[in-house]
C-alpha cells in the first residue's frame, strides 16, 4: 500500500492546513474533502475538516500521527462550500479552519451526527390498491401521506391527529416508523399577491430577466414603498423555476410577522433562522435546506453560509444594516460574501434598503449592479414630513422642547401613536457628585458606568461590569450623588408623569431581553388606542407600526461629528429609519428632530433634498479624501493589557509595510499604500485591555491585499508579544 497523508483544516488561528496518517485500515478512496475528522492537536481533541489526501508532506515520517476517528462517510461540506471556504480563507486573511468552522452548525462542529437532525416519524409503505379506510381522520391521515410520504410524529400530532391512529395505518401495513427531518408545516390560507403599482412592476419587469445568471441589483426604495411586495413576487418566479431562496434580513428584523408574510404567501415549506433556535433546530434548519426540502430561507448573517443546492436567487433586505459585517473572529460582511455565493452559483442577489450603503450605491451608480428605485409609498400612505427643531438656548422638559411636548400631546389625544427615539438606554448616562464633580466610571474602560433603576444598578455598556449604587460619593462622602442626563427607562418614567392617562411601550435590550419579551412589546403595539414607544435602535428597525403619526427623534447630534468617517451616512441612515415608522397607513406623519445644530448643512440637505442628495456629497468627499468606496482598506488592530505593547507591536507593523512597499510611483498617481497610525482607538481602554490600531488605506483592491499575508507571517514571526491580542479587520465598517 503506498504512502499517503489526509490533509485536514483544523479550526485553529494557524492559516495553514495540516497532514496527519489516515486511520488504521481505511483506504485512500475512503477520504473525500468536505469529510468531518478527529484530530489531536497539542492537548485538544478538534474537529477538523478533511481538504485532500496527498503522497508527500513537508511532516518528517516520525513526527506525523494518525487521525482518530472519520466522522462522515460522505462529506458534509460539498465542493463548492469548500471552494467559498476558500475565498473567505484567502480574502479576510483568515484560517481555512475557523473559516469552514462557520459554515457549519454548531452541533456538527462538535462532532455530531447528521442524524441528531432526525425525528420520529412515519413514513408510506409501498401497497399495491388503495386502502379503504373508515373513519373521516383515518382518511385525512392518510391523505397526508399522499402528499408527502415521510412525517415527523410531532408535526402530525400538531394537525390534530392521534398516536392511536397512526398506528392502526402502521398495522394497515401503509405506514411505517421512521427517523425524518420535520419539515416546516404549511400555511393553509394563502394570500394573494398584491396587484403592483407601476413603479413596482417597472422593477419586477427588470428582475425577472435576471433569474438564472449572475447579476447583483439594487432596489432602492423609500420606507414603505412596496420593496418586500416586489421581493414576494420576485421569489414566486424563482420557486416557480424549481429553485430554492435565500432571504437575509438585519439581526433584529426577523420577527414573526416577518416570516408569516412569507408563509402567508408560499406553499413551500419554509425554515428562519435565528436567535431563538437550539442547536438541534439550527441543524435541522440547516439540513432541510441542504437536502432541498426547504425551499426559502429567511435568516440573519450566518445564514449566508446555509448550503442550498438549488439556489436560484438571495435577497438581501435593509442591505446598510451594520449587522451584516461580523465583529470578531472572522470579520466577513454577508453582504459581500452573498455577492461572491451568488457569482459562483450564477444567481442573481437582490439588495434592498431606503437608505443604501455608500459602497452599495456607487456600484450602482457606476452601472455594476442594476439599480432600480421606488419613489413613492406603496398603497395610499403618505410620505412623513420632516422637521429639525432648534433646542439651542431653548428650556427643556425631561429632556424634550416645549412646541415637541405639545405636539405629543396634540397627537396621543387624537388617539394615535407617538415613537420617540432615543438611542441609550438605562435611566441616566451619567451618575456624578455635584459637590465634587465625582463620575462613576468603569474600572475596566475609559467609559462612564450607566445607572439603571430595575435592577438598580451601575453597569458599564462596553464591558458588562456591574456593581452597586453607592448612596455617597466615593470621594467626598456627599449624599447629593444623583443621575445626569436621560436614557430610556428615565424618559418612560418622566413621561408617565406628564401622560398619566397615556400607555407606554419601551423597548430596548432590557425590555426585550428575549425573543419572546420582544414579540409581547410588538403586540402591545398593535392594541388600538393611543400610545407613547420609546425605544432605542430595536425599535427603529424593520417594523411597521400603522399608528404611529409622529416620531420624535431625541439624540441625532451624536453622529453628526463622529470620527467615524462614516458618521453621517450612518446618521443619515437612522434618521430615515426611524423616519419611515411615521404614516404608514392612511395617516400622514411628522418627523421632529431635535437638534443643536438645525444648520448643519448636511443635515438639512438630508432634510430638504433627501438621502439621495447627501450620498452624493458624501461620495463626492469620499473620492476627494481616497476613502471606501473609493479606495479600499484594512485595519490591523492590537491591544494588550499594558499600554505600550499593542502600540509597539503595529509601529513594528508600520515599518515592516514600509520596507515591503517601496512604491513604483506612478507620476502624480495616488500612493499604493497610506499608512494612518499607530492611534489609540476612541475608547482606548476597554475591559481592561488597551486598544490601538493601524490603518491601511490603497487605491487598489490587489495592492491592499499583496501586502496583508507577509504582515501576518511577520506579526507571527514576532518575539515578546504573547500578551497582545492582534487582528485584521478587511473593509472594517467600525473604524474608531
Ligand atoms: P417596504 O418593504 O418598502 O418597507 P412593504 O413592502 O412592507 O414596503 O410595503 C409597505 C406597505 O404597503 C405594506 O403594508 C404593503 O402591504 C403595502 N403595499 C405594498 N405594495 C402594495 C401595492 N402594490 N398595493 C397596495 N399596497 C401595497
Ligand atoms: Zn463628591
Ligand atoms: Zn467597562
Amino acid at each position: 500500500m503506498s504512502f499517503y497523508v489526509v490533509r485536514v483544516a483544523v479550526p485553529v488561528p494557524l492559516r495553514r492546513s495540516f497532514d496527519y496518517l489516515p486511520t488504521e485500515g481505511s483506504q485512500r478512496s475512503d477520504w473525500q474533502a468536505g469529510q468531518r475528522v478527529r484530530v489531536q492537536f497539542g492537548q485538544q481533541l478538534l474537529t477538523a475538516i478533511v481538504l485532500s489526501t496527498e503522497t508527500d508532506t513537508d511532516v518528517p515520517e516520525k513526527k506525523l500521527k494518525p487521525l482518530l476517528e472519520r466522522l462522515d462517510n460522505e462529506p458534509v461540506l460539498s465542493a463548492e462550500q469548500l471552494q467559498l471556504g476558500q475565498w473567505l480563507s484567502r480574502y479576510y486573511h483568515h484560517s481555512i479552519g475557523e473559516v469552514l468552522e462557520l459554515m457549519l452548525p454548531a452541533l456538527l462542529r462538535k462532532g455530531s451526527s447528521l442524524d441528531e437532525a432526525l425525528e420520529d416519524g412515519w413514513q408510506r409503505r409501498p401497497h399495491e390498491q388503495e386502502p379503504s379506510l373508515r373513519g373521516s381522520q383515518q382518511q385525512a391521515l392518510w391523505a397526508c401521506f399522499q402528499q408527502q410520504p415521510k412525517w415527523a410524529h410531532k408535526a402530525l400530532t400538531s394537525q390534530g391527529f392521534g398516536a392511536a391512529q397512526m398506528r392502526r395505518l402502521e398495522e394497515l401495513g401503509l405506514i411505517e416508523a421512521t427517523r425524518t427531518l420535520p419539515v416546516p408545516e404549511l400555511e393553509t390560507e394563502l394570500r394573494e399577491a398584491l396587484p403592483l403599482n407601476s413603479e413596482q412592476q417597472k422593477a419586477l419587469d427588470a428582475l425577472l430577466p435576471l433569474l438564472g445568471s449572475f447579476k447583483p441589483a439594487l432596489l432602492e426604495g423609500v420606507t414603505g414603498s412596496g420593496k418586500t411586495e416586489v421581493y414576494l413576487q420576485l421569489i414566486a418566479a424563482a420557486l416557480e423555476r424549481g429553485e430554492q431562496v435565500m432571504v437575509l434580513v438585519p439581526e433584529i428584523g426577523l420577527t414573526p410577522q416577518t416570516v408569516q408574510r412569507f408563509r402567508e404567501r408560499f406553499s413551500v415549506p419554509i425554515v428562519s433562522v435565528h436567535s431563538g433556535l437550539n442547536d438541534r433546530e439550527r441543524l435541522q434548519a440547516w439540513s432541510l435546506c441542504r437536502n432541498g426540502t426547504a425551499r426559502i430561507l429567511i435568516g440573519t448573517r450566518s445564514a449566508v453560509f446555509t448550503p442550498m443546492p438549488e439556489l436560484g436567487l438571495i435577497v438581501l433586505d435593509e442591505e446598510h444594516d451594520g449587522s451584516f459585517k461580523q465583529q470578531d473572529g472572522v470579520r466577513y460582511s454577508a453582504r459581500d460574501f452573498a455577492l461572491v455565493r451568488a457569482q459562483k452559483a450564477s444567481v442573481p442577489v437582490l439588495l434592498g434598503s431606503a437608505t443604501p450603503a455608500l459602497e452599495t450605491l456607487h456600484n450602482a451608480l457606476s452601472g455594476r449592479y442594476l439599480h432600480l428605485k421606488l419613489t413613492q409609498r406603496a398603497g395610499n400612505a403618505r410620505p412623513p414630513g420632516m422637521k429639525l427643531h432648534s433646542i439651542l438656548h431653548q428650556p427643556l422638559t425631561f429632556g424634550l422642547a416645549q412646541p415637541v411636548l405639545a405636539n405629543i400631546q396634540k397627537h396621543v389625544e387624537a388617539g394615535r401613536q407617538v415613537l420617540i427615539f432615543i438611542n441609550r438606554r438605562g435611566y441616566a448616562p451619567l451618575f456624578a457628585c455635584p459637590d465634587c464633580g465625582w463620575l462613576a466610571e468603569c474600572q475596566h474602560c475609559d467609559a462612564r458606568m450607566t445607572l439603571h433603576q430595575s435592577p438598580l444598578r451601575l453597569h458599564c455598556h462596553h464591558c458588562d461590569h456591574q456593581h452597586g449604587v453607592p448612596a455617597f460619593c466615593p470621594k467626598c462622602h456627599s449624599d447629593k450623588v444623583t443621575a445626569l442626563g436621560q436614557g430610556t427607562e428615565r424618559l418612560a418614567e418622566d413621561l408617565a408623569v406628564l401622560f398619566p392617562y397615556i400607555p407606554i411601550t419601551r423597548v430596548d435590550r432590557d425590555t426585550a431581553r428575549t425573543r419572546n419579551a420582544f414579540e409581547e412589546l410588538l403586540e402591545q403595539v398593535h392594541e388600538p388606542g393611543p400610545r407613547i414607544l420609546i425605544g432605542t435602535q430595536m425599535l427603529a428597525k424593520g417594523h411597521h407600526f400603522p399608528a404611529v403619526t409622529m416620531v420624535v427623534i431625541l439624540d441625532a447630534d451624536a453622529g453628526l461629528f463622529s470620527a467615524d468617517f462614516r458618521g453621517m451616512e450612518h446618521t443619515a441612515q437612522l434618521v430615515l429609519q426611524v423616519a419611515g415608522r411615521a404614516g404608514r397607513a392612511e395617516h400622514p406623519g411628522e418627523v421632529w428632530i431635535q437638534t443643536l445644530y438645525a444648520d448643519h448643512p448636511q443635515l438639512n440637505l438630508l432634510i430638504n433634498d433627501g438621502y439621495h442628495a447627501l450620498a452624493q456629497t458624501l461620495l463626492k468627499e469620499r473620492l476627494h479624501q481616497q476613502l471606501p468606496p473609493h479606495g479600499y482598506m484594512a485595519i490591523l488592530r492590537a491591544e494588550s493589557p499594558q499600554k505600550h505593547l499593542a502600540e509597539q507591536l503595529l509601529h513594528q507593523a508600520r515599518g515592516f509595510l514600509q520596507q515591503i512597499s517601496t512604491p513604483i510611483q506612478v507620476s502624480d498617481g495616488p500612493a499604493p499604500l497610506v499608512l494612518v497610525g499607530p492611534f489609540p482607538a476612541i475608547m482606548e481602554r476597554r475591559a481592561g485591555r488597551f486598544r490601538q490600531q493601524l490603518q491601511l488605506f490603497s487605491p487598489e483592491r490587489g495592492g491592499l491585499h499583496s501586502k496583508l499575508d507577509p504582515l501576518i507571517d511577520y506579526l507571527q514571526s514576532l518575539k515578546g508579544f504573547h500578551q497582545v491580542r492582534w487582528h485584521l479587520d478587511i473593509d472594517p465598517t467600525d473604524t474608531i
